[in-house]
């Protein structure tokens, strides 16, 4: 039977379980879909968009038996090759239509099905007063549960309660069988034995697909107070950031270098996003004059706070109450005095006002491409890691000035005990379809455009290795790792055996994701 007959009955079977209108073959949507935020890869065959757990398990069900590969895709706001199948020819998966969320407060638990966003689950939760502990990524507004939890994520919460696989209880995870395996034997507890919800976080989906996500509430806290601090070195910033993530006083903090605070986050700063901010912080101050006096403080601070050293730390604390967001505050500022010097906080509380802001930048501010490179380092590390990458970049600079290849910097903290490093790489080039359709043609008609540049396109790829290649040198681990960071090769032989049998037992054929993770 030719592949086209095949292909015919494949996509005839999945119109006739799940509608029409839920599997996609439209050249220019399989053109988006096969391009995640970093590049493209091939096309899938067609796209799936199923709206129940039911229809998500009868789509697994049709592809197994016609021995189909299946590639999730939450978002689709990673650039890893996450959800790229190099080859083609699979079936991807849109969660997009598992929207559900069905929030039990009185078991203080909150389930929600793969697809939701973090901003439509903060939403839902802001109108009860309640949050999870990680409560998303800056890319929330189209970084789903389940993408976050399948690749590792980190951002909002992060200081104070780790990353979103530390947020999650259980979850029902689609086999590639079509069954349904629930992570764990207890509602109200995730550590019933050994830890089968662990396995399948930052999996990418190479294990199945997360259907269902159950995470623990806590109460918002409804105090906050921002503060920011300049450095002049890294080991400084380092030294200080470290001391913040063992006290654990904030909710969240992180820090850029001065290329990334002028250029990426430095644009957000145009009229409307100050207004925005003006009445963002405004609505959100449970002191309605303390919210005018931070408003002035902004003002005055105008631009300074984007060049106010060669590394900045920007903090957010939470308090019951006005006086504990205070008390943390003041503690925080005397345990970093010596290492910083405090400056006008309107970066965090831009950041508090609007934690899931559109996905601007997933073009650099001169209209660049833009990708992201991240390693988590051992505290004893990072400095040591700082200075191989400052001496790397030195000697490249001739050759990345003549690209226009540029870098920034931003860090954040991984528990206790890891320093997230990680470089954005822009260089000049042309958009792809996911920016197209993710920025719209109104936005990209107002931004400055490259031709497409093959020879800058291939310098920031080598770039991009050889970045991972120093951060391995230097024992880095790594989050979201897709097809883009090594994860099998890092593995002892023990190890790769049992995940090669726990992979053969849930996917005998190798259908799900295959390639990711090197599995
Ligand atoms: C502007 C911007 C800001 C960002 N900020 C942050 C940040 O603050 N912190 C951070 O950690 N990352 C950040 N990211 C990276 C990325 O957005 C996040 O890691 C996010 O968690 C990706 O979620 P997603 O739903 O888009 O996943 P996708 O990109 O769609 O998928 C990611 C991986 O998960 C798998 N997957 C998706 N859904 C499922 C499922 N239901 N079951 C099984 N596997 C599945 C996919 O196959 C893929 O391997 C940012 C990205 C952008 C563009």
């Amino acid at each position: 039977m030719s592949s086209v007959i095949v292909q015919e009955r494949l996509v005839s079977a999945l119109i006739e379980a799940l509608g029409a209108d839920a599997v996609i073959q439209e050249g220019d949507a399989l053109a988006y879909f096969s391009n995640d935020v970093y590049r493209g890869g091939a096309a899938p065959q067609a796209v799936v968009r199923p709206a129940s757990v039911e229809a998500l398990q009868e789509a697994v069900r049709i592809c197994s038996v016609a021995g189909v590969a299946m590639v999730p895709r939450g978002g689709g706001a990673s650039y890893t090759d996450a959800y790229i199948l190099p080859e083609g020819g699979h079936v991807l998966f849109d969660t997009g239509a598992l929207d559900a969320i069905v929030i039990d407060e009185q078991s203080a638990v909150v389930t929600v099905e793969a697809g939701v966003t973090w901003m439509a689950l903060k939403t839902a939760l802001d109108a009860k007063g309640l949050r999870t502990p990680f409560w998303g990524p800056f890319s929330g507004i189209a970084a789903t549960v389940g993408g976050s939890v399948s690749q590792n994520t980190l951002s909002h919460g992060s200081t104070a309660h780790g990353i979103s696989a530390q947020s999650v209880l259980s979850m029902d995870v689609v086999l590639a069988s079509g069954e349904v395996l629930s992570t764990s034997a207890s509602a109200a507890m995730r550590f019933y034995g050994p830890d089968l919800t662990g396995l399948f976080t930052g999996d990418c989906g190479i294990f199945g697909i997360k259907a269902r996500i159950r995470l623990p509430l806590l109460p918002t806290l409804p105090h906050f107070e921002t503060l920011s601090f300049a450095f002049e070195s890294f080991a400084d910033y380092h030294a200080a950031s470290r001391k913040a993530a063992m006290a654990r006083l904030d909710d969240s903090h992180f820090g850029l270098d001065l290329a990334l605070s002028q250029g990426q986050i430095g644009r957000q700063d145009g009229m409307g996003a100050r207004l925005k901010i003006a009445a963002e912080v405004l609505r959100k101050a449970p002191d309605k004059m303390k919210g005018i006096a931070q408003l002035v403080r902004m003002a005055m601070a105008g631009e300074n706070p984007m060049r106010a050293g060669a590394y900045m730390c920007h903090f957010i604390i939470e308090g019951f109450d006005a006086e504990e967001a205070a008390h943390k505050a003041k503690i925080l500022r005397r345990m970093l005095s010596g290492l910083g010097r405090e400056i006008a906080n309107s970066i965090p509380t831009f950041v508090h006002s609007v934690p899931f802001a559109p996905l601007f930048n997933v073009l650099g501010p001169g209209g660049e491409r833009w990708v992201p490179i991240h390693g988590v380092l051992a505290h004893d590390r990072a400095v040591g890691f700082d200075a191989a990458y400052q001496a790397m970049i030195a000697v490249r600079k001739t050759d990345m000035d003549r690209l226009g290849v540029w870098t920034g910097t931003m860090f954040s903290p991984v528990g206790a005990t890891g320093f997230l490093y990680e470089v954005a790489l822009y260089w000049p080039d042309d958009r792809t379809a996911y920016h197209r359709t993710v920025l719209g043609g109104d936005y990209l008609a107002q931004q400055p455009h490259f031709a497409a540049n093959e020879e800058a396109r291939a310098y920031a790829d080598d770039l991009k290795r050889a970045i991972i290649a120093l951060m391995q040198e230097h024992g880095a681990g790594h989050f979201q790792l897709g097809r883009a960071y090594p994860y099998r090769q890092r593995l002892s032989p023990q190890a790769i055996s049992l995940l090669g049998a726990v992979k053969a037992e849930l996917d005998p054929q190798g259908l799900m994701n295959p390639g990711a993770l090197g599995f």
